[in-house]
């Protein structure tokens, strides 16, 4: 019997340890992650169609326009989106589908699809991510003010999710990460088509 999978919206603020915790997560293929629709330019290692499929402005707008995104945000002067296409098909194949989106995105999925489930993903606390973005040594003293009061006003949304995980550990948020996933497939309405086969083999 294929069982649907289940959608999973993450959203953290950079520097929270996410990619980290994806990357853990994504060694089953239990997991899709989607490849989100980007117009900013590509970072150094990021390869187009893996990373993101990197977009020129007039594209983005183009799918839009034809319902193409199942939901777009405008994040640091640059349209990001989810392509619809792959999310339902893998989903219909049983895949558990992980969309790594910011808050504003995560928000029009909760109107979309009430079932996903959503997580963020938090840091212990502001001055350890100060002292993460300081350690990765990338960004000027500016931007990393910069990053810690977006990331404070994106810990402001955390109470919309359904599940906070707290990124202090790496083994302990992964092991929290799978949990959450564990106790979704639990959930009634995630058994409905198993009861119904009982019942009617009764
Ligand atoms: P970055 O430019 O650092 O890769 O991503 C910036 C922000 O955009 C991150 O918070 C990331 O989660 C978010 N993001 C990436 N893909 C999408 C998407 O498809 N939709 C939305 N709404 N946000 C996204």
């Amino acid at each position: 019997m294929m069982s649907k999978g289940i959608l999973i919206v993450v959203s953290a603020p950079s520097g929270c340890g996410k990619g980290t915790i994806l990357a853990e997560i994504l060694k089953s293929d239990e997991f899709y992650y989607s490849v989100s629709a980007t117009t900013r330019q590509p970072r150094e290692g990021e390869t187009d169609g893996v990373n993101y499929h990197f977009l020129q402005k007039d594209q983005f707008e183009n799918l839009i326009e034809n319902d193409g995104m199942l939901e777009y945000a405008q994040y640091c002067g640059n349209y990001y989106g989810t392509p619809r296409d792959k999310v339902f098909q893998k989903l219909d194949e049983g895949k558990n589908v992980i969309l790594e989106i910011e808050v504003q995105g995560a928000m029009q999925i909760k109107k979309k699809c009430p079932d996903a489930v959503f997580i963020f993903i938090a840091p212990p606390s502001v001055q350890e991510l100060k002292r993460r973005l300081k350690k990765r040594g990338t960004e000027s003293a500016e931007i990393i003010n910069q990053r810690v009061s977006e990331a404070a006003h994106e810990i402001s949304f955390a109470h919309e999710y359904d599940y906070i995980i707290v990124n202090g550990e790496l083994d302990k948020a992964v092991e929290d990460f799978k949990t959450v996933i564990h106790s979704q497939k639990l959930r009634s309405e995630s058994q409905n088509k198993f009861i119904d086969e009982v019942l009617n083999n009764a």
